[in-house]
């Protein structure tokens, strides 16, 4: 007679989570309790905190124009480490346990070197061990190119390693633990009101992840929406953590009662804005600077074109990240004989603020709210940006603070 099959979870640890042995006796222990509840578990690892940075900073040492694939295939080993070291500590608690290398998974991903996309996972050989009931401790960040090459997942990338993998075994849920006990409303560094929530829609904590809240990479939660995987974030510190709920779920909209307006309010150091000032005014112009930037693979995000005041010629202002901003200003200037700008004027003293939340879709007024509120304030903003679930400004980056506040009060996110 068999047994009838076990809910499947993934647990995922985060650098700082398992950046010692201590602390890798502590995962352990948080795994060994879900195996009690009755799960089979796939575990997947980032490396120990910091492990990554040498690994790279080693690559880059040796030589700045380094092979890509030798990049992955030094860059991955800080995951092989912890994998291994997890399983032996799960091991010693008595959990049966063997770790897997993401090729021997396989984890197959394109081969984009640096920053590979997961394309298919073949989970056959977890499954056979879970009918065995060992635990499956998976190096997260790296995968197998088509060339049979190892490939990295790009910076954060154990994050969507783990929300795969749980797509891949149709696993209840994929929980990323951290150091962080959940996704908050606003970093709380700097508002100390900021409040944990309880759940957040996969598309609002894209638009949070992807304007700069950095507790899962923003591809992890692509993965997330396209697979409705649910995923909770979660801390590693706290060991009665994974009980009941106790971090932050990130789920369907469906699956979230409370309505609010705004969830969240996030801002973005990383930007940089760059002006062509008098621009000719006449079809063409927004192909002629957009497209040779699209050519060179520089990212632009917000765009306003003023109007004209002598109906001859226009500013067009745009912000990119402050990684292109070099590049963006080389690919304007050699080709300023077809765009015609008399001359460029830039800004990196910047940050874009953003509210967020699915309640915009169905309520006007959110923009009003925060222009009024940094209007009060005396803030001066340079670029406006909008779409279906959220508005983002662009101001002075001396502004961060006051600004994140006012609008964290304004739109009643304040903890009581
Ligand atoms: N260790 C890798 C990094 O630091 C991947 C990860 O931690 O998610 O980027
Ligand atoms: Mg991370």
């Amino acid at each position: 007679m068999s047994a009838a099959p076990k809910p499947r979870l993934v647990m995922k640890f985060g650098g700082t989570s398992v950046s010692g042995v201590e602390r890798i006796r502590t995962v352990a222990r948080l795994v060994k309790r879900q195996v009690e509840l009755g799960y089979d578990v796939a575990v997947v690892v980032s490396a120990m905190s910091g492990e990554t940075n040498k690994l790279v900073a080693f690559t880059r040492e040796m030589s700045p124009l380094h092979d890509a694939r030798e990049y992955d295939a030094i860059a991955s080993t800080g995951e092989n480490v912890t994998a291994g070291l997890t399983a032996v500590a799960l091991d010693a608690i008595g959990v049966p346990a063997r770790s897997w290398a993401g090729w021997q998974v396989p984890i197959k991903t394109d081969g984009v070197h640096g920053s590979a996309s997961i394309v298919e996972i073949g989970v056959e050989g977890i499954v056979e061990r879970f009918a065995q009931g060992i635990v499956a401790v998976i190096a997260g960040f790296q995968g197998i190119s088509p060339e049979g090459r190892i490939t990295t997942l790009g910076r954060g990338g154990s994050d969507t390693s783990a929300v795969a993998l749980a797509a891949a075994l149709g696993a209840e849920r994929c929980d990323i633990y951290t150091d962080v006990d959940g996704v908050y409303t606003t970093d709380p560094r700097i508002v100390d009101k900021a409040r944990k929530l309880d759940k957040i829609s996969y598309e609002e904590m894209l638009e949070m992840a992807s304007l700069g809240a950095k507790v899962l990479q923003t591809r992890s939660v692509e993965v997330a929406m396209i697979h409705k995987v649910r995923t909770q974030v979660l801390s590693s510190f706290d060991e009665s953590s994974g009980e009941t709920l106790p971090g932050t779920l990130v789920c369907d909209e469906d699956e979230i009662m409370e309505k609010r307006l705004v969830t969240g309010v996030a801002y973005s150091r990383d930007e940089a804005k760059i002006t062509l000032v008098k621009v000719p005014d006449r079809p063409g112009v927004a192909a002629a600077i957009f497209s040779p930037l699209a050519d060179a693979g520089i990212n632009v995000d917000m765009i306003v074109q003023n109007v004209s005041d002598d109906g001859k010629t226009t500013d067009m202002t745009f912000t990119t990240g402050k990684a292109d901003f070099d590049r963006a200003i080389k690919v304007l200037t050699d080709n300023a004989p077809s765009i015609g700008q008399e001359r460029l004027s830039t800004d990196q003293n910047v940050v874009k603020v953003s509210v967020i939340g699915v309640g915009m879709r169905t309520h006007a007024g959110v923009a009003q709210t925060m222009f009024k509120t940094l209007a009060e304030k005396g803030i001066n903003i340079q670029v406006i940006s909008t779409s279906e679930i959220k508005v983002s400004v662009l101001i002075a980056a001396e502004y961060t603070e006051l600004a994140v506040r006012a609008l964290h009060t304004a739109y009643g996110l304040d903890a009581a």
